[in-house]
């Protein structure tokens, strides 16, 4: 399908015919469809762009994975139909592995998305096949199946996109979990350590850049950024933007008109 770029929900309706071409060449699954939906519906009310909370989030994420030993970034269908070149830079950027990690794992979709991040550039992609040997406790899904060269071992992982039993069991495993989630309610959003509350397609081109300009940054002032780093009162300006965003249609004259007399059985 052609959008023309002049179309008010062109970025949308494109990310959209991303998903659906991912998920008939099988990389996508119907759940991740209507999770994306979940995530349009934070996004129309966040505004559709970066808030400054997200920036902050953004800068601390690129300090955790830039001091971090083994720092892994996890990722499932959706983020590689939306950002699998970013991801290769991030992992280029920081030093951190990629692996593949999926809710719905089969063989044939751990292959397909592997061979997206392939194509994007990557080297090499953990967590494919005999590789998840590894499994994360208390977890019961098929996210439990990890590599024991990457998310096992990792001290901080990125995880876009994620669900909420994942990150409070990687948390258990006392790693530093960095999720990526439109939702600043989720369960992910608030068992993260940073949560950075944007779209993934724009937030990580952003933390590219970030990584790729606290690079040569001393480790004293990376440490320094993830001391001040607080992630309650980022998710809070977070729901506070919500807010202003809802009052501000209002006061541009958005009225809800209610009923006078309410339907029968109502
Ligand atoms: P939790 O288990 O953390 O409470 P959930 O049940 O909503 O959350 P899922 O349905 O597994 O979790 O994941 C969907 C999440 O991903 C939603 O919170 C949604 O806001 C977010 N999401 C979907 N698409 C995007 C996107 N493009 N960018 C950022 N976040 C997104």
């Amino acid at each position: 399908m052609i959008i023309p770029p002049q179309h008010p929900r062109y970025h949308s309706l494109l990310q959209r015919e991303k998903l659906v071409e991912a998920f008939k060449r099988g990389i996508v699954v119907p759940q991740g469809l209507i999770a994306h939906g979940r995530g349009e519906c934070f996004d129309y009310l966040i505004g559709e762009r970066t808030t400054e909370a997200a920036k902050k989030a953004i800068e601390a994420a690129a300090a955790a994975l830039l001091t971090a030993r083994h720092p892994v970034i996890s990722v499932n269908g959706n983020t590689a139909a939306l950002v699998a070149r970013e991801v290769v830079e991030l992992a280029e950027a920081t030093g951190a592995r990629i692996e593949v990690n999926l809710f719905y794992r089969s063989r044939e979709r751990e292959e397909a998305i592997a061979e997206v991040l392939r194509r994007a550039g990557a080297k090499e992609v953990l967590g494919v096949g005999e590789d998840a040997s590894a499994m994360i406790p208390e977890l019961f899904s098929e996210r439990r199946r990890v590599s024991p060269r990457g998310i096992y071992v990792a001290d901080v992982v990125l995880v876009p996109l994620e669900d909420g039993d994942r990150t409070e069991a990687l948390r258990r495993m006392g790693k530093t979990v960095i999720a990526i989630d439109l939702n600043p309610l989720s369960r992910t959003a608030r068992a993260a350590n940073i949560t950075i509350v944007d779209n993934i397609v724009r937030a990580m081109p952003l933390l590219v850049e970030k990584a790729r300009e606290l690079k040569g940054r001393s480790e004293e002032e990376l440490l320094g950024i993830l001391k001040r780093y607080n992630n309650e009162e980022v998710l809070r300006e977070a729901l506070m933007e919500i807010w202003r965003n809802i009052e501000g249609w209002f006061r541009r004259g958005l009225t809800i008109e209610f009923p006078k007399q309410l339907p029968e059985g109502f």
